[in-house]
């Protein structure tokens, strides 16, 4: 327990925290990267696709202008057919002119969202710096501790081989449900669980023969001493 102590309190110290949280920043920071440019790459596409329509679209206008001008020289032609020729063109100019904003608005949003990932590599630069920096703290807090969890793991064995290798097995297999295996009797009760122990358990207990387990919870029962 007290090397799990020692290697909790090195876990937790500020430094660690904050290596933790910049790790966490980091990776959101390279998420929202990915993510932009994935929406960048669709952008894009979008904008390609819609030139290309654009450029039909004017196509189409020029020849229906060149109709109407043909129209307009023709003396059969009624003023319903251009009427109607100049309708359509009309139609065709306003398809144009909200394909135009579309697409401008795409180029808009790609400008915005490269900038922002822009801005999101220098802040993942710094992010990057002050974790590095972090990190070599935390190195030294391991190395500055490292000699006293080395001797309490030490200590761990050194004791672990003075226990029969039984009650070594069981301890181990104990603690790993709980980090205290080893339970105190106090008025009757396991201070482990606080469940009352049967007077079986107690009598048993108290002959001190063998190794004797709450019922409850498992855990290794010692006097209250
Ligand atoms: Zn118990």
């Amino acid at each position: 327990m007290e090397l799990d102590k020692l290697q909790k309190e090195l876990e937790s110290t500020p430094e660690r925290q904050k290596l933790r949280k910049l790790r966490k920043v980091l990776m959101e920071q390279t998420e929202k990267i990915d993510s932009y440019k994935t929406g960048v790459k669709e952008k894009e596409a979008e904008l390609a696709a819609g030139t290309q329509k654009l450029e039909a679209l004017l196509k189409e206008y020029d020849l229906e202008q060149d109709d109407l001008n043909i129209m307009l020289e023709d003396e059969e032609c009624t003023a319903a057919e251009i009427t109607e020729s100049r309708k359509s063109m009309e139609k065709l100019l306003e398809r144009v002119n909200s394909l135009k904003k579309s697409l401008s608005e795409t180029q808009e949003w790609i400008k915005k969202t490269t900038e922002a990932i822009k801005e999101t590599y220098q802040k993942g630069a710094k992010t990057k710096r002050d974790y590095e920096a972090a990190k070599t703290v935390v190195e030294t807090e391991r190395m500055e501790r490292k000699p006293v969890i080395d001797k309490a793991e030490r200590d761990v064995e050194r004791i672990g081989a003075q226990l029969s290798p039984e009650l070594l097995k069981r301890y181990k297999t104990i603690k790993k449900k709980y980090p205290n295996p080893v339970a105190r009797v106090t008025d009757n009760r396991c201070s482990g669980c606080g469940m009352s122990l049967p007077m079986n358990t107690i009598k048993k207990f108290a002959s001190g023969n063998g190794i004797i387990e709450c019922e409850n919870c498992a855990r290794i029962l010692c006097r209250d001493e």
